[in-house]
């Protein structure tokens, strides 16, 4: 299972929803060096996250992540 590079200092408990930020890495895409947010990022099992970006489809590191709290309702 492919996993984002994270930033040093960024920890992800499993199963939790997270504010993050991450940032494309690829020289050859249009993002390159660009920041993104997510506001509801899932933390899987707090191993294996994984964000992509959406121009080149390679993984992006994350750069920060906060805890939602609350956390948001799940339908
Ligand atoms: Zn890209």
């Amino acid at each position: 299972m492919p996993t984002s590079p994270v930033a040093d200092g960024v920890t992800f408990q499993p199963n939790l929803y997270y504010a993050t930020t991450q940032r494309d890495n690829n020289p050859d895409c249009d993002n390159y060096n660009k920041v993104f947010e997510a506001a509801e990022f899932y933390s899987n099992d707090g191993v294996h996250v994984v964000i992509y970006c959406g121009r080149c489809g390679q993984l992006m590191e994350i750069l920060t992540a906060a805890l939602l709290d609350p956390q948001p309702e799940v339908m």
